[in-house]
C-alpha cells in the first residue's frame, strides 16, 4: 500500500540532506527513515560512529538509500550542492552540551548561529524546505521564577507553561555565559522566521524538550574524553556504571520534562511527511507528563539501574555539588520546562506515549549492555599497572 500523509495524499519518496546525522537525534531519525519509509538520506557529519550500523554491510535492505558525507559545514563548498540536490534539508548540527556554553562560548555561538547561516541561505536561495533544530532553551527561565518563593501564582500554569507563540524568551545577564547557546539559537530562529516572511522560505522550527535515549552523548573515558561533561542522562549513567554517587548540581532542584527519543522521532517524521501542516510553524516537542526535579530523576535512575543491572545501589547514591564547581564560572539554569502541546496537537495530531520509568528502563538496559564490561576493564586497568 502507498504511504499517505495525514490528509490522505500519497507521499512521494524524497531526498533529505540531514546535517548532523551522525549525532544522537540524527542516528535515530536515520534509523526510522531507513526502516519505515522509502526516502533517501544524504547524511552529513564529521563523525559516523552512531550510524555505522546503517551504512554497513552492503546487504542491508536500505542499501543505496543512505549515503554518508564526511564534511564540516564550517568550511566545505560541497554543502550547497548537497542541499540543491535534496528536496528537504534538516539541520541538527550544533554544539549542544551545557558544559560548553559557559566554557566555550565562542564555539557555541559560532556553531549555533554563524555556521547555520549558509544552510538557511542555500535553502532560501534554492527554494528548498528546511527543518531546523532549535531548543526549548530559547524560553530561558519561566516568568514564575521571578515571583516570591511563596507566591501562589507560581502554581498558576500561566506563569510556567511554555507556548511557542506567546511565551517570552527570558535569559540571564551577559556575564552568565550559559545563555550564549539559547541566544544564538533564538537569533537563528528569528532569521529563519524572517526568511519565511520576506523571501518565502518554507521552514519548520523544532524545539526539543530533553529528548533522551540510547546513543545520547558519550560515557567519559569510554567513548568520549575522560574529563568531558555530557548531558544529565550520560552523566548519571556514567556514575551508575562506575558505582559513584550521582552529582546534584545546586541541590538538583531544577525541573525538566523528559521524552523518549522514539516518541519524539515520530513527531519529526510527521513534520517531514506533512509539509502543508508543518511549514511556517515552530513546534515544542516534549512530554509534559514526565516532569521531575533533577533529584527525582537521580533517584529514579538509581532504582531503575539497580533493577536492570541486578546490583544493589551504593550507600550514598547522590551528593550535592555547586554549579561553579561542576560547570565553572558563568553557569546558570532553566528552572522549569513544561511544553504547551496545543500547536503540535492541532497541526499533526501527535502525542508522546512513553512514561519516564519505561523510557529509563529501556535506556539504562542499553547503557548497561553497551558499557558495563568496558567500565569494568577501565577500572581494573590502573591497578594492574
Ligand atoms: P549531538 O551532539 O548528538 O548531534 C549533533 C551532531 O552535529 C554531531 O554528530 C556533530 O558531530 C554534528 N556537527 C556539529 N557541528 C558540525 C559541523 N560543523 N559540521 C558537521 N557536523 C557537525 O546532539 P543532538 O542531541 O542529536 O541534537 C541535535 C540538535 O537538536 C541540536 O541542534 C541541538 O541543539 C538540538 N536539541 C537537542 C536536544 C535534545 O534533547 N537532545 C534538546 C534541545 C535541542
Ligand atoms: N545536572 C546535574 N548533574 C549532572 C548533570 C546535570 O545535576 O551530573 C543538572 C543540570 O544542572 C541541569 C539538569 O541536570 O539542571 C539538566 O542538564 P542537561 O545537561 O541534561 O541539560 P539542560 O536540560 O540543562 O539543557
Amino acid at each position: 500500500m502507498a504511504r499517505v500523509d495525514l490528509d490522505g495524499n500519497v507521499i512521494n519518496p524524497m531526498t533529505i540532506c540531514m546535517i548532523g546525522a551522525g549525532g544522537f537525534i540524527g542516528s535515530h531519525l536515520c534509523e526510522k527513515l531507513m526502516s519505515e519509509t522509502p526516502h533517501t538520506v544524504l547524511a552529513v557529519d564529521v563523525y559516523n560512529d552512531k550510524i555505522k550500523h546503517l551504512l554497513e554491510p552492503d546487504s542491508l535492505p536500505w542499501n543505496g538509500r543512505i549515503q554518508f558525507h564526511r564534511l564540516n559545514i564550517k568550511n566545505d563548498s560541497r554543502l550547497e550542492g548537497l542541499i540543491k540536490c535534496s528536496d528537504l534539508t534538516i539541520n541538527l548540527a550544533a554544539i549542544c552540551t551545557p558544559a560548553d556554553y559557559n566554557t566555550r562560548p565562542l564555539d557555541t555561538i559560532y556553531s549555533n548561529f554563524i555556521d547555520a547561516l549558509p544552510v538557511v541561505k542555500y535553502c532560501s536561495e534554492n527554494n528548498k524546505r528546511l527543518i531546523h533544530f532549535s531548543t526549548c532553551e530559547v524560553y530561558g527561565k519561566t516568568i514564575g521564577s521571578f515571583l516570591p518563593k511563596d507566591s501562589p501564582l507560581r502554581q498558576d500554569p500561566a506563569y510556567y507553561i511554555l507556548k511557542e507563540d506567546t511565551s517570552p524568551c527570558i535569559f540571564g545577564s551577559v556575564e552568565k555565559q550559559r545563555w550564549s547557546y539559547a541566544c544564538a539559537k533564538q537569533l537563528i530562529e528569528r532569521l529563519i522566521y524572517a526568511e519565511g516572511a520576506e523571501n518565502g522560505l518554507e521552514f519548520t522550527i523544532v524545539r526539543p524538550f530533553n529528548w533522551i535515549g540510547p546513543r545520547m552523548d558519550f560515557i567519559p573515558g569510554i567513548d568520549g574524553p575522560s574529563e568531558g561533561v555530557p548531558r544529565v542522562l550520560a552523566c548519571f549513567s556514567n556514575n551508575l556504571l562506575r558505582r559513584e554517587p550521582l552529582k546534584l548540581v545546586d541541590g538538583g532542584e531544577s525541573q525538566r520534562t523528559f521524552i523518549y527519543i522514539k516518541d519524539a522521532i515520530e513527531a519529526v517524521l510527521l513534520m517531514i511527511e506533512n509539509p502543508a501542516r508543518a511549514s511556517g510553524h515552530i513546534f515544542n516537542v516534549g512530554n509534559p507528563n514526565n516532569e521531575v526535579t533533577v533529584r527525582q530523576l537521580a533517584e529514579m535512575m538509581t532504582q531503575v539501574y539497580s533493577k536492570v543491572s541486578g546490583e544493589d545501589s551504593i550507600e550514598t547514591p547522590t551528593i550535592d555539588v555547586s554549579s561553579k564547581e561542576f560547570y565553572g564560572e558563568g553557569y546558570d539554569d532553566s528552572d522549569k520546562r513544561i511544553p504547551d502541546m496545543t500547536i503540535i496537537n492541532k497541526q499533526l495530531g501527535w502525542n508522546p506515549k512513553t512514561s519516564l520509568w519505561d523510557l529509563l528502563e529501556s535506556t539504562l538496559t542499553y547503557q548497561h549492555r553497551t558499557y558495563a564490561e568496558a567500565i569494568k576493564q577501565a577500572i581494573a586497568k590502573p591497578s594492574a599497572n
